[in-house]
């Protein structure tokens, strides 16, 4: 098909032209004096990204999943339990492997839509009086369902039942576009993937891990070879790995981060909020709701939008790819053809958003689903027509603080 093909999907996402660039790179010798002039700082901007002040991050040739499997076999042993609230494909995975690799899951079973159940994690605590809970396990962005956890209430829920178990979040599609503040949480292993917020290619798994997390690894029974953080540990902190690093990734993580860390932090988790509110303008605009239910948990980096009875989702998403080169997320499991998924993370902006908006639109009208044409482009145009990406409080501060450094105040 003639021009771009609009890349939609939840992850992976665009790659900006210049991280492509930045992978373009002939192979070298990963254990050259040179290579950790690459790596070494790699390690510490992660750590920024991650809000983690104390504790190590861990770059695995892998994906999510492995940084999953990571996170668990460094720090559990057979036969322990753990708690996980199951609200969601992620979420639901991840509870999988936990018992595949030995552990006894208390799942918390709730709806999906919803996010973490903050009370619910709390009272199971508090009956837990003998601590035989050794972690919670928490999806921080359910990217099938478009939903945001609301991880400070998780600690919250610990801290209020007094409970030592370790705090796991997967951030597979929030870092890099929804704040991760791993340290402000108490978070002990959060784990992530290159091919959503880093707009890299998939191939990279990453964990960060608290110092608490690395003390239990030094106990953890469960068997791990390739995953294993002691082995990462020996060789990283002379910037290298135990096996062949993936070069052209760790490149392009290179350029990745400084796009992000350029742009700032904070107007970039700014710029998703912007671009997901005016997507849900335009849900709103064509009379659809979206499948998380509460506000307070809706996700900035992906909108799950219910079809109506009698249409099938995958049906919009097929007329979508094939007609107009758009590529949507499809809804999966339990929510298979009720649903599909609109991504808005990473290297955007709001005329590529609008380009997927008008797609949405022609291909719902294409499948009977009634929407007026340019309906919800018009509303996510009026929304962003109307809003500063970057709020004016922030914009404000900086402007003080600028003033106060040109004037030489001691105050600043
Ligand atoms: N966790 C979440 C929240 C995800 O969205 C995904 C993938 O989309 C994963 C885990 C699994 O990651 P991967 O596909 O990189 O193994």
């Amino acid at each position: 098909m003639a021009g771009r093909n609009f890349l939609f999907v939840p992850g992976p996402t665009n790659i900006p032209d210049r991280v492509m660039r930045s992978m373009v790179v002939a192979m070298e010798d990963h254990r050259s004096s040179r290579f950790p002039e690459l790596t070494r700082n790699l390690f510490p901007d992660l750590m920024k990204l991650y809000g983690c002040d104390e504790g190590e991050v861990f770059i695995f040739p892998s994906t999510g999943t492995g940084a999953w499997e990571a996170s668990l076999c460094n720090t559990l042993s057979p036969g322990d339990k753990v708690l996980a609230p199951r609200f969601g494909q992620f979420s639901h995975l991840w509870i999988d492997m936990m018992k595949r690799l030995g552990l006894e899951v208390e799942v918390l079973e709730t709806p999906w839509g919803e996010g973490a159940p903050e009370d619910r994690i709390a009272a199971a605590l508090k009956a837990d009086t003998g601590h035989r809970i050794k972690g919670v396990m928490v999806v921080h962005n359910e990217t099938a369902t478009g939903v945001t956890s609301d991880i400070a209430g998780v600690r919250a829920a610990i801290d209020s039942a007094k409970h030592p178990a370790l705090l796991y979040v997967d951030a597979v599609s929030s870092l890099g576009c929804i704040e991760v503040r791993m340290s402000e949480w108490k978070a002990d292993l959060v784990v992530s993937g290159s091919q959503k917020g880093l707009m890299l290619p998939a191939g990279l798994g990453i964990v960060c891990a608290s110092p608490r997390a690395l003390e239990a690894s030094a106990h953890a029974q469960l068997k791990r070879v390739f995953f294993d953080f002691g082995d990462m540990r020996k060789a990283n902190k002379d910037g290298y790995f135990p096996y062949t690093p993936a070069l052209s990734l760790l490149h392009g993580l290179r350029a990745s981060l400084d796009m992000l860390f350029e742009e700032g932090l904070d107007n970039v988790y700014d710029r998703h909020a912007y671009l997901a509110a005016g997507v849900r303008k335009a849900v709103d605009a064509w009379g659809l709701e979206t499948c998380c239910r509460v506000p307070r948990w809706q996700s900035n980096t992906v909108t799950a939008v219910m079809v109506p009875p009698g249409i099938n989702g995958a049906h919009v998403i097929d007329v979508a790819f094939r007609r107009y080169n758009l590529a949507l997320g499809a809804g999966l499991n339990i929510m298979a053809g009720k649903l599909f998924r609109i991504g808005h993370l990473g290297d955007l902006n709001e005329l590529m958003l609008l380009g997927a908006l008008a797609g949405v639109e022609m291909a719902m009208a294409d499948v009977s689903i009634p929407v007026a044409p340019g309906s919800g482009v018009a509303a996510a145009q009026s929304y962003w027509r109307s809003h500063d990406p970057i709020p004016k409080r922030r914009v404000a501060r900086s402007e003080v603080v600028y003033a106060s450094h040109s004037t030489g105040s001691i105050n600043a």
